[in-house]
Parts: C-alpha cells; sequence; structure tokens
C-alpha cells in the first residue's frame, strides 16, 4: 500500500473510496475519440461536501493532483488523471434540491445527469433549455465547467446563461457561495462567470442554481434535405438573416447522414442528402404556422422538406441528430474540433474544411449547430496531424475559435494560441496561480 492509499484510508470511509486498479478502469477515461487512458491513485466518490474539503486540504498539505469528475462524457480529456492522483466523482451528489416555480429557479446537486433536469420538471410548465447532444449521460456540474451548448442554445443561449449561482470549493479547501436569485447583479467582478468554463481548473461546484423559464406548448420539428452543400448552409444563414429565429437549427453533411443512415433503423426510408433540421416552437398554432409558412419560401432550393408534428416522429428525428457523434466514432478519428465562427462565415468554411479533405484523400465530417456557428469537425486520421493545423488556421482567419462547446481540456491546449493571445493565456496563468497555487486542481488541463 502506497503512502497516499495510507492517508486516504484513515481519513474517508470504504464506501467514498476505490483502491481497487480494476474498479478504477472507468475513471481512467472519458469519450474523447482518441480513446486516452490515465489511470488515478485513487477515486474519491464524496456523499457530502464535507469530504470534499478535508480531500483538498490533504491535497494541499501532500502536494497531490485532484482531478473533479462528473458524467466523463469530455470529448477532449477533461477530467483525466493525467498525472496520477485523486479523481472526485460527483456520482453521488444527485440530489435535485429544491424547484422555485415562483421565481424559477432550480437548485441542485452537480452529479444530476442534465436530462434528469426536465424529467423532473415536467408538470411545472417550465423548462431548463441547454441541452448538450449528451444530454442523458452528461451532468449538469460538467456542463456548468464547460459551459455547454446544445441546439437549443440557438434561441435559448448557453449554460452559461442560466447559472444564477454556485456554491464552489476552491483549490485551498474554503467554499464560496455565489450569486443568487437576483436577475441582475453590478456588485464587483463576476466570480460566477469565472467558473463557468473553468474546466475543473479553479474549483469543484457542490451545488448549481439555475433559471428555469416557461417551456412553448406548440413544436414542429422541420427536416429540410438538400443535394447541394453549399445551399443547405446558405439556406440556414438566410433564415436567420429573414428573421426566422427557430428553437433550433442543425446542419448535418451527407456523409454524417450517411453515416449514421449505415447503422440507423429507425428511418429507413429518409432520403441521403446534407439535413438542416429546424424545430420552430411557440405558445400559439397561429405563430407556428407562421413559421412553417415563411421556412418553406426561404428554404426553396431544398428537394424535399418534412414536417413532422407527432411527439414520435420528432424524437426519431432528433434521436438520429443526437446519434451522429457515436456513428462516426466507429472510425480512427483524430481531435474532433468544435470550432465556432461568425456565423456568416460558416459556408465559406466548411467548403474549405471539404476541400482539405479531398486533397489530404481523408474523410472530414461537418455536423453541429450552424445557428451559432459552432460546427463539429471530425477527421479521419491519415496519422498526419497537421491538419488540424490547416484547419484551425481557416477557422482562426475567418475569426472564429476553436472550441464552441467542448473546451480545451487536455488533447487541445497545444492549440489554445489560435484563439486566444500570449497576454491573455499569461493573464489566465496568473489566475490560476492565485486561485491554486500548489496546482492541485486538474493540473495540466487549458495550458502547456
Ligand atoms: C456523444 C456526445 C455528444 C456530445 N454533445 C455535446 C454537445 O452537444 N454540447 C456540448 O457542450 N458538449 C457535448 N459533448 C461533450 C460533453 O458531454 C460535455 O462537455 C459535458 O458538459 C461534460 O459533462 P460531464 O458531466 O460528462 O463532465 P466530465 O466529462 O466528467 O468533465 C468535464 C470537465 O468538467 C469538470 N467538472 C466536472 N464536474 C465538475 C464539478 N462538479 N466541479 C468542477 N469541475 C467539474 C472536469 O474536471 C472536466 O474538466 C458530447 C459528448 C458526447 C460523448
Amino acid at each position: 500500500m502506497t503512502e497516499l492509499e495510507n492517508i486516504l484510508k484513515n481519513e474517508f470511509p470504504e464506501s467514498s473510496l476505490i483502491l481497487d486498479r480494476e474498479a478504477m478502469e472507468p475513471y481512467s477515461r472519458d469519450e474523447t475519440p482518441e480513446k486516452l487512458v490515465f489511470y488515478p491513485d485513487a477515486v474519491l466518490r464524496p456523499e457530502n461536501t464535507e469530504e470534499i474539503k478535508k480531500l483538498l486540504n490533504l491535497a494541499n498539505s501532500y502536494k497531490f493532483p485532484v482531478i473533479p469528475r462528473g458524467a466523463g462524457t469530455s470529448r477532449c480529456g477533461g477530467p483525466l488523471p493525467v498525472r496520477g492522483g485523486v479523481v472526485v466523482s460527483t456520482e453521488r451528489m444527485k440530489k435535485i434540491i429544491d424547484i422555485d416555480t415562483k421565481n424559477m429557479f432550480v437548485l441542485l446537486e452537480p452529479g444530476v445527469i442534465t436530462g434528469e433536469i426536465n424529467r423532473t420538471l415536467k408538470e411545472t410548465g417550465l423548462f431548463y433549455p441547454p441541452d448538450p447532444a449528451s444530454i442523458d449521460s452528461c451532468s449538469i456540474g460538467g456542463n456548468v465547467a464547460t459551459n455547454a451548448g446544445g441546439p437549443h442554445c440557438l434561441k435559448y443561449g448557453v449554460t452559461r446563461n442560466y447559472v444564477y449561482g454556485l456554491d464552489v470549493f476552491t483549490p485551498d479547501g474554503s467554499e464560496l457561495d455565489l450569486g443568487g436569485k437576483v436577475l441582475k447583479n453590478t456588485t464587483g467582478y463576476s466570480l460566477l462567470n469565472l467558473f463557468i468554463g473553468s474546466e475543473g481548473t479553479l474549483g469543484i461546484f457542490t451545488k448549481i442554481l439555475l433559471r428555469i423559464i416557461p417551456e412553448p406548448v406548440y413544436k414542429s420539428l422541420v427536416l429540410a434535405i438538400f443535394n447541394n452543400l453549399n445551399q443547405a448552409t446558405e439556406g440556414a444563414i438566410e433564415l436567420l438573416r429573414r428573421g426566422v429565429i427557430p428553437d433550433a437549427l442543425e446542419f448535418i453533411d451527407r456523409d454524417c447522414v450517411m453515416a449514421k443512415k449505415s447503422q440507423e433503423s429507425e428511418l429507413p426510408d429518409l432520403k441521403v442528402g446534407n439535413y438542416l433540421l429546424i424545430e420552430i416552437a411557440g405558445f400559439s398554432k397561429e405563430e407556428i404556422d407562421r413559421y412553417l409558412g415563411a421556412l418553406g419560401d426561404i428554404l426553396e432550393n431544398a428537394e424535399d422538406i418534412l414536417v413532422a408534428d407527432q411527439p414520435t416522429q420528432m424524437e426519431a428525428l432528433w434521436k438520429f441528430r443526437r446519434g451522429i457523434s457515436e456513428a462516426i466514432d466507429t472510425e480512427n478519428l483524430i481531435i474532433p474540433e468544435d470550432i465556432v465562427v461568425p456565423r456568416t462565415k460558416v459556408p465559406e468554411v466548411i467548403m474549405l474544411i471539404k476541400k482539405i479533405a479531398k486533397k489530404r484523400k481523408t474523410g472530414i465530417y461537418t455536423f453541429g449547430h450552424i445557428g451559432d456557428g459552432n460546427i463539429h469537425v471530425d477527421i479521419v486520421s491519415t496519422g498526419d496531424e497537421s491538419i488540424v493545423e490547416e484547419i484551425l488556421s481557416i477557422v482562426a482567419d475567418a475569426g472564429g475559435k476553436i472550441s464552441g462547446e467542448h473546451g480545451i481540456g487536455w488533447t487541445k491546449r497545444k492549440y489554445l494560441h489560435y484563439s486566444r493571445d500570449k497576454k491573455e493565456i499569461e493573464l489566465m496563468r496568473k489566475l490560476k496561480k492565485t486561485f491554486d497555487p500548489n496546482n492541485i486542481l486538474n493540473p495540466d488541463k487549458l495550458f502547456i
């Protein structure tokens, strides 16, 4: 038994601690396509915040890394213990503590699976909009730490726009209680916003206060199928320019559709093409009909437009969209980029990326939240990683950023300079040092 194991065994109950190597296997990996594996020295599954505080105090005394982990669905190695240490998994902290339907807030623990929030709110007429495609497997703590996005963020905003309060343990073991049920707050630096998107490097969240809003009653889902890739992407941009702001506006290129259709049995009759999936929602039937009319006019280049208004049809189409990442993951992918560019640059950037695929004789899949300019770019590996730099240069030239929602984590830190300049990176390093002088919390993430 190592010294660290001895220390932990003396301090924590058996029910919270995992020291057995085989039992630690699930915590050695995440959903990064490169299938990385790093074993921790131990896993702590706290049931209460006292255990988190104690662990951080020990980590500062004995100088070992502590790595916060939600549900481990990161696509960039965020919760991996790359230099060992203790993984803190929030899997047993999954209480929905309070639903305040009058002020419209919900208070919960970080380990709650995101999809559980709206299932719990179902009867209240309220909902929490951010909906990553991993909604039924990721945790709300992980969503806050990565500022997760999803299809509905086009109309409603991303995770950051819904987090109004956080209980956080900073790396020195002290607790902060940030924000509250106030809709405006101009009382100094927004520490709350500094923690959102900090990828487990500045603090461990133990309670999260989310704003919730009334859920539209009427919904329709439209699938527009285009033969021509450019007409699909231009069509999406034109919709928004003409004032049609759907609840969601998703793009799936022909390569993704073919990969998914080769596995999918629920929708075998769908034509192959470049897809736009458009959700229209509102509080009256007239509102929906008005939008559907406008859609038909604007998307005149579509080969086919299908309208689904039955819940089972809509769910089948959404399932198709959510399954794209996994359908492609069967290939030998390298770093799936989740680039974000100014909306109007999307058609040009996708065309340039497809040209690179042709030139390098490989496959590049593109799909995602086109209304936000946030496109997932999944590259089939030829063993030559310079393709990533070529794509990121195009993104930077278009005024874009290397991640719109997945974060930087471990795998993309070498590319951070494509999105942040030297001065900014230096300032972020100083912040990290101020919060975490011993560099114990999720070290080696974000920065090289
Ligand atoms: C099929 C698939 C589809 C996906 N689709 C989307 C999508 O549409 N949009 C999107 O944004 N992402 C998407 N993702 C990526 C991933 O689901 C998100 O990044 C998600 O927010 C991670 O949550 P998690 O609970 O799995 O966190 P983890 O993967 O466990 O951790 C992610 C980061 O959060 C930190 N962290 C976790 N919990 C805490 C806490 N309590 N306190 C402090 N830090 C913490 C970790 O240290 C790590 O840096 C997808 C992933 C997959 C596999």
